[in-house]
């Protein structure tokens, strides 16, 4: 610990760089024109995702957010409705890109404290065939959401839900195989029923760039057409996917050690007399106290430890983040003391 040893960076489980490994994996791959459909690692990754998922098709984007607005414009036409969670990750944080971008109207709901949606408020939130209402079309979740796990019991209601009610289903899995690993399930399991998922390969995965969405080979077809109106059709991008080919062989498993260095974290804070939300993947929730964040975020700097620190502070474990980061990232927490926070 201390001089020279790199920062311990807990702002997200976006910050990780490639490994060497996955260097030389996007050193190797074999590239083409994808826009031209010509990028056989691009269609290998697509297709591999797809599989892992049980659906016909898959499309690499470059962000998540471009693959979740693609999914909403795919579902739902212009004026139509997308009922969706108060804190959707594509509702919140997302620049409100399905209404400006997609003329689609959201129909937020309060997400209930274990990240999941009330059936009997999303059952009632459907918009009778009236021409005084949108046409509700998708129903959207996310998984984990906030770090937390959504059980299949629960999707599996929500399915038969949107099944019986004529209403199409997105999957935000920008996480998903934190669910999966956490839960022991594959992601097939898991998630069949939904019509799309979109997968991220740059959050726990550890790939510097790239999502891809799976779902039915009709939706997918129409999300080309979207990804390439929305700038996202690339060309040899191959480079890229082949560190989320690497990712998908090398780094899902591997997210039990985010959760148990997580874990650790939470108990180490906890210990330190800070206030710690229960811990279910790899996001740690500490209280700290508004008049103290600042000096507090300026501390954990000078130790070494990034963060960014609010009231309800997210911290986030990662490839780039062992148990002796986290460690020390508790120290530098104590050093600065619980006191009022
Ligand atoms: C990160 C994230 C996305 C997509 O984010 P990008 O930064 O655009 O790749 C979508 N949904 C959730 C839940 C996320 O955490």
């Amino acid at each position: 610990m201390g001089a020279g040893a790199p920062p311990v960076d807990l702002r997200s489980d976006t910050v990780t760089r490639p490994t060497p490994a996955m260097r030389e994996a996007m050193a190797r791959a074999v590239v083409g024109d994808d826009v031209f459909g010509d990028d056989p690692t691009v269609r290998k990754l697509e297709a591999r995702t797809a599989a892992l998922f049980g659906l016909e098709a898959g499309l690499y984007f470059p962000s998540g957010t471009q693959s979740n607005l693609a999914a909403l414009m795919a579902h739902c036409g212009r004026g139509e409705e997308v009922i969706l969670g108060q804190d959707a990750h594509t509702y919140r944080y997302e620049g409100g890109g399905a209404a400006v971008l997609g003329s689609i109207q959201p129909q937020p709901l309060a997400n209930l404290p274990d990240g999941t949606l009330d059936l009997a408020q999303v059952e009632a939130a459907i918009k009778p065939d009236d021409p005084h209402f949108a046409v509700t079309r998708l129903l959207a979740l996310e998984n984990t959401i906030g770090g937390k796990v959504i059980g299949r019991d629960y999707l599996a209601r929500a399915m038969t839900l949107a099944w019986k009610r004529g209403l199409s289903t997105h999957l935000d899995g920008a996480r998903i195989f934190n669910a999966s690993v956490k839960l022991g399930m594959p992601v097939k399991l898991l998630c069949a029923g939904f019509d799309t998922v979109s997968v991220c390969l740059s959050k726990g995965l550890g790939a510097p760039m790239g999502t891809v969405l799976v779902g039915h080979q009709g939706l997918v077809d129409r999300a080309r057409r979207i990804r390439k109106m929305l700038g996202g059709g690339l060309r040899q991008a191959g480079i890229v996917a082949a560190a989320g080919l690497h990712a998908l062989e090398h780094h899902v498993d591997r997210l039990a050690d985010d959760h148990a260095n997580a874990a650790r974290l939470a108990q180490g804070l906890a210990g330190a007399g800070y206030a710690v939300d229960p811990v279910q993947t790899n996001m740690v929730f500490v209280r700290v106290a508004p008049e103290r964040c600042a000096a507090l975020q300026a501390h954990l700097a000078g130790e070494g430890v990034t963060a960014i620190v609010s009231p309800r502070t997210r911290l986030v474990t990662h490839l780039d983040v062992d148990a002796a980061g986290v460690d020390r990232a508790v120290a530098a927490f104590a050093g600065f003391g619980a006191a009022a926070a």
